[in-house]
């Protein structure tokens, strides 16, 4: 038998997934059916009226040569919370032996989706029957995750994956640029302060086939906020990059874009317009020579104990509580009865994650990110590292030591609109997120 021969003999004994990825899809409409509070603007006044257009749930699972796997779900929220993390660890793990290190959990941070179980309470003036109905609603968001990952994970298939990162540039600093002096700033190419406009892609081919897409952009999903339910800008993107691929599922992972906004903003033609934008780089990267992935997986995952800074006085909270018409007035009042029952943690489960997906890095991390961390982390390990925020549990901001120390929303308010006993995070903020991520780098082989 000639060499030639026993190659073409060995290569057909070989099965084709031995040495490929699988990947498998899922995906579920979770528009709410009925009038519910809506997540993201505290100046809210009525429930939800209607949809622009539906609200998703997705899941990519993939399985590696070894039969190491993971699932990503995206969905249409504001953040997922606590209460429905942990949940969703219990139940995935009792369904489909998936650990916590295999899930991903990315919220679009859509400034128009429902409000969640267990957050934002102080801010709206809801009331029991308010209560109620988002928490049927988060059951059923739980019920569709848990039912996806189990379909996705159930019609794995081989297929290859690819990674490439293109480049949009309507995410502005909000920090730096005031709102309403954006267009005269853009016209005369003046605006300031970091942005990331990476595109980061993540695609999966059945043969030539796209079946599957996740990208990134680190921008507050914030250019509308209407009454009606949709996926702002990265909606847009879904529904453009699904229908110009039929048959294939777009998935966005949000990055690192708690100061960054969509500017201008506020019509629906500019959701629009900056979800195609989206679509149009991700449509360019997928036309790019893109970095093939072998097919070797890890993921890790770890809590940090965040810190609070200091706790307000209760002569401050009381008179703040005296006025609860308005949300500083309803957290003060049970800020009070939390700090005299004693029932105030002194820290905060913060989780953190890493995989590796061949040789692309990929970081997530809870909350709201600032924009420096993933600048840095990038900086630090190299062009193929993608850096998700919004992931897994969003909790509050997380600032930099830079943004903590200048304080304003991100710095500092923003800490009692998420509910939470402190005004801002200890000043160590920044070292522990740091320190924490780059040790799960280096033990995620
Ligand atoms: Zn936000």
């Amino acid at each position: 038998m000639n060499t030639l021969r026993i190659i073409i003999l060995l290569s057909l004994a070989l099965p084709l997934s031995a040495a490929s990825w699988k990947a498998g899809t899922a995906k579920a409409d979770i528009t709410p059916n009925t009038p519910i509070w809506m997540a993201g603007y505290g100046g809210r006044t009525k429930p939800s009226e209607g949809a622009l257009h539906p609200l998703w749930a997705k899941a990519l699972a993939l399985e590696d040569a070894k039969d190491n796997r993971a699932v990503i779900v995206s969905t249409d929220t504001l953040g997922i919370t606590a209460s429905i993390y942990n949940n969703l660890k219990v139940r995935l793990a009792k369904e489909y032996k998936l650990q916590p290190a295999q899930i991903m959990l990315n919220a679009s941070h859509t400034h128009t989706g429902p409000v969640l179980r267990g957050w934002l309470y102080d801010i709206y003036p809801l009331n029991a029957a308010h209560i109620k109905r988002i928490e049927e609603y988060s059951v059923r968001l739980e019920n569709e995750i848990v039912r996806m990952t189990g379909e996705a994970l159930k019609n794995l298939e081989p297929v290859t994956l690819k990674h490439g990162i293109g480049i949009t540039r309507f995410g502005v600093n909000r920090r730096e640029n005031k709102q309403y002096d954006v267009p005269k700033l853009i016209a005369a190419q003046a605006l300031k302060g970091p942005i990331d406009h990476d595109v980061p892609v993540l695609a999966v081919y059945k043969g030539l086939e796209l079946k599957a897409v996740v990208f990134g952009y680190a921008c507050h999903s914030t250019t509308l906020g209407i009454q009606k339910f949709s996926g702002d800008y990265s909606g847009f993107t879904q529904i453009a990059l699904e229908k110009s691929h039929p048959g294939a599922l777009a998935l966005f992972s949000a990055g690192c874009g708690a100061d960054i906004n969509p500017l201008p903003r506020r019509e629906v033609h500019l959701a629009e317009r900056y979800g195609l934008m989206l679509a149009a780089a991700v449509e360019e990267t997928l036309l790019q020579k893109m970095q093939h992935l072998e097919p070797k997986l890890a993921t890790r995952i770890k809590t940090i104990p965040l810190e609070y800074g200091a706790l307000p006085e209760p002569a401050a909270l009381a008179a703040a509580a005296k006025n609860q018409t308005n949300y500083r007035g309803r957290w003060a009042a049970r800020m009070l009865k939390l700090q005299a029952d004693d029932d105030i943690p002194k820290t905060y489960p913060y989780p953190i994650q890493c995989w590796r997906i061949g040789d692309l890095l990929w970081l997530t991390m809870g909350g709201e990110v600032v924009v420096d961390f993933s600048l840095n982390f990038k900086k630090k390990h190299g062009p193929r590292t993608w850096v998700s925020s919004y992931c897994n549990d969003v909790m509050a901001y997380i600032p930099t030591f830079r943004v903590l120390r200048e304080g304003r929303y991100e710095g500092q308010s923003s800490m009692a609109v998420y509910g939470l006993p402190a005004d801002r995070w200890k000043e160590n903020v920044e070292d522990l997120v740091t320190e924490g991520v780059n040790q799960l780098v280096r033990v995620t082989k």
